[in-house]
């Protein structure tokens, strides 16, 4: 078969067509161009066989994503590297299901055979101390917390000292905050140089769009990996692939529902044959 070098008029249709597909499943602009450019730039002049660019583009875009996507996070790994207690923050936007994703983390650390206490470090937002408390009661965690208004700070040394001396693990809910929020923000800074998170994630919904672009970017240099919620409702999950382009930060899991059996680990794998078919 005649083989013919991959040019422009061939290419653009199909990138064309690549980068609609993409947004339409939520990828942020930012990243479907980004993307886009990465394929011009590999492709342009590759010979292929006629007739066959669209299953190398596509071939091409499987390869950009695997490099773009990072689902090397390892609960075993972080753990052993981690100070005793080990100490997890939950960072992220109001709503984004932090408050939710403690009680999911700390079932599934229950449910391995490790103890959790969870941090109510949230004192902002109205209902999120006695939301936490009820996750805590439901999966059999104790939660340790103080008035609304308090320094989160404290709440968290108290949480981290609590599970230093019953060894377990102390999994931290921050308040939501913003750019704009200095004053949140610089409580944040303060509970992480206090307490010296080991795991900081950040938590982000997956129905934020191109909101996860400006989260990003307010927790830049203050988290380790990602964490994707309602999946369940936004299967497309072009946030994962948004986030993980503006971050450069792994995506350990991904909330897929309201119980706490619903979260599951991020497999980069999967998720490619997913977006691509
Ligand atoms: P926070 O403000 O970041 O603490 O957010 P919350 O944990 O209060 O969650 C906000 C809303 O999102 C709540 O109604 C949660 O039940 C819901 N939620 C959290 N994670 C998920 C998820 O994975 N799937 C679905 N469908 N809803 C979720």
């Amino acid at each position: 078969v005649a083989e013919k070098e991959l040019d422009e008029e061939t290419l653009n249709p199909l990138l064309e067509e690549l980068r609609l597909k993409l947004l339409k499943n939520n990828v942020s602009l930012e990243a479907a161009e980004a993307i886009e450019e990465e394929l011009r730039e590999t492709l342009t002049g590759r010979e292929v066989k006629r007739g066959k660019a669209e299953e190398v583009v596509e071939e091409a875009l499987k390869e950009v994503l695997e490099e773009l996507l990072d689902d090397s996070f390892d609960l075993a790994r972080a753990l052993d590297e981690a100070s005793e207690p080990p100490v997890m923050f939950l960072m992220g936007f109001n709503g984004s299901g932090k408050t939710t994703t403690a009680g999911k983390l700390g079932s599934m650390f229950e449910d391995m055979g490790m103890e959790t206490v969870l941090g109510a470090g949230d004192t902002f937002r109205a209902a999120s101390i006695e939301q936490l408390e009820e996750h805590g009661e439901n999966i059999g965690s104790k939660v340790i917390s103080h008035e609304y208004e308090s320094d989160p700070a404290a709440v968290a040394y108290d949480a981290v000292e609590h599970a230093d001396n019953e060894d377990k693990i102390a999994i931290i809910d921050t308040a939501g905050r913003s750019h704009s929020d200095e004053n949140l923000m610089g409580e944040l800074e303060k509970m992480v140089r206090v307490n010296e998170p080991d795991i900081s994630f950040l938590v982000v919904d997956a129905l934020a769009g191109n909101d996860v672009l400006e989260q990003a970017e307010a927790y830049e240099g203050m988290f380790d990996a990602v964490i994707v919620t309602k999946m369940d409702v936004d299967e497309n999950g072009g946030a994962i692939i948004s986030i993980s382009e503006r971050s450069g930060k792994p995506v350990a899991y991904l909330g897929t529902g309201q119980d706490y059996s619903d979260i599951e680990e991020f497999d980069k794998e999967q998720f490619i044959d997913q977006i691509l078919s």
